[in-house]
């Protein structure tokens, strides 16, 4: 419910900048993920916003350079799709540097403290999401592995992998994973040191304790952990003084039996601009890889998604979110809480064809030209038969009604000929490409449930 009464303030409008730069950041956390958000937008605040300009301020210098020459595109372009009268985006360091290691980076603004220790293990890792465990996490073909992977280190009493190293394309649950992970070893033993960080802040870090001669107390702090979990290792490649620090790091976490997970987008092997000695030591534990979404695993998280936010939505509009939006799990996430604020938001129905409208720009954006391939991977998705049963000569049931309803849609959707069409199913005839066109026109008229897989394909593809 939570989620949902959010989603619907961000509807409202807002006139004070603190409440803009609220809105900017929830929209900023979507499109950049957990561990970035964390890293470099949460401890941005909003001083002003004037004649257009909006000035956020920064702890540091170094901050305030690294966000400026990495996020600022993002940081603006989100800041201005939400309030087009925003001009630019500037950012300013907020105070005096803080001396060496005594103030926390960290999100907590009470540890802004002249007084603070050392950092603390606590200081330096990234918040868990509480939502991200393995109770909310949605299970199928494609991330099985990874996920059974997961559990298992989380839940061993002796070192089995070491490192775990997930990986996977962007918005798939690594960070979910890690996060669950960390959630698990947490709850079962409260005294173990679980540090979780992004490759970019243990980078950040480094470079930090390089800057203050104080490299000592920043091995100390990661060597000391029980649990280290580096997420998007990837952002480490290329950078040498970093990749040498955390290649010892991991090593002597490892000798001393200490669990290592790590996440990135690639395999060890094919991570580039890492030193050959690491990529392999990177492998030698288990690395298990997350496929990219199939349709049943979107629905099913579509489904576990809505029960969550506490709405009702019909099987057809989650399957024809779980059709279209196929890219990654946030993009999903993110257009079934559009579709939930905007339906409660102005107290219509949730239809197809609302869900349709408030999505076309989002579609729109990544949309493609129909062509059969499309046509044929859909339908055979849709209907759950093997592609290459649609191409057979197979005549069950089952297949040839498929089969026709995806020769009608190329017919509708593309502007192939009927002998062309023929040519993609096998090789079949064009009066055989004639003859369901015909039949799927008829059914049309008579048999609702042949209607309707057909507006859902239909709708699915051309948006
Ligand atoms: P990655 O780190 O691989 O880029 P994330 O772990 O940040 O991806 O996942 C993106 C979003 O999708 C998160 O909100 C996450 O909770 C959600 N998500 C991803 N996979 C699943 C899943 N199998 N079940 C439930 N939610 C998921
Ligand atoms: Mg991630």
């Amino acid at each position: 419910m939570t989620a949902h009464a959010q989603t619907l303030d961000k509807m409202l409008p807002v006139s004070d900048f603190t409440s803009m730069w609220s809105l900017i950041a929830k929209e900023l956390q979507t499109a950049l993920g957990a561990s970035v958000y964390q890293s470099w937008i949460a401890p941005l605040s909003a001083c002003e916003f004037q004649a257009g300009v909006f000035i956020l301020s920064t702890p540091t210098r170094f901050m305030r350079d690294w966000i400026h020459s990495n996020y600022l595109d993002v940081i603006t372009s989100t800041a201005q799709q939400l309030f087009p009268n925003i001009i630019k985006i500037d950012i300013i360091v907020s105070a005096f540097e803080p001396a060496p290691l005594k103030v926390a980076l960290s999100n907590d603004q009470e540890n802004n403290d002249d007084d603070a220790p050392v950092r603390s293990i606590e200081d330096i890792s990234s918040k868990l999401d509480p939502r991200l465990t393995f109770d909310n996490f949605v299970v199928g073909k494609p991330n099985e592995l990874a996920y059974a992977a997961a559990l298992r280190v989380a839940e061993a009493t002796k070192v089995a992998y070491n490192p775990l190293f997930l990986y996977g394309g962007v918005g798939l649950g690594k960070t979910h994973l890690m996060h669950a992970i960390g959630w698990h070893i947490k709850k079962m033993h409260p005294k173990k040191k679980v540090l979780y960080i992004s490759a970019e802040k243990f980078m950040y870090q480094f470079i930090r304790a390089l800057r203050f001669h104080d490299t000592v107390t920043f091995k100390e702090q990661f060597r000391g952990v029980d649990v280290l979990m580096i997420d998007d290792v990837q952002f480490i490649s290329g950078k040498d003084s970093t990749q040498e620090e955390f290649f010892h790091t991991f090593n002597a976490l490892v000798d001393k039996n200490h669990q290592v997970i790590i996440s990135a987008d690639k395999s060890p092997s094919d991570l580039e601009g890492m030193e050959e000695r690491l990529k392999s030591r990177l492998g030698w534990g288990l690395v298990a890889d997350i496929h990219p979404t199939s349709y049943e695993l979107r629905l099913g998280i579509l489904q576990a998604k809505a029960a969550l936010m506490d709405v009702i939505i019909s099987d057809k509009v989650l399957e024809f979110l779980a059709h279209k939006i196929s890219s990654n799990v946030r993009e999903l996430e993110g257009a079934l809480t559009r579709v939930v604020a905007h339906g409660t938001l102005v107290g219509r129905e949730i239809t197809l064809e609302l869900t349709q409208e408030i999505l076309r720009d989002l579609i729109r954006a990544n949309d493609r030209r129909v062509n059969m391939d499309d046509i044929q991977r859909k339908v055979a998705e849709h209907f759950n038969v093997r592609l290459s049963d649609l191409q057979s000569s197979k005549r069950t049931r089952a297949i040839a009604r498929p089969r026709q309803i995806a020769m009608y849609l190329c017919k509708q959707l593309t502007t192939k000929s009927l002998p062309e069409i023929g040519r993609k199913f096998g090789g079949r005839d064009h009066t055989t490409v004639l003859h369901a066109v015909k039949k799927i026109n008829e059914l049309l008229e008579s048999d609702p449930s042949i209607t309707e897989d057909v507006e859902l394909l239909r709708r699915a593809l051309i948006i």
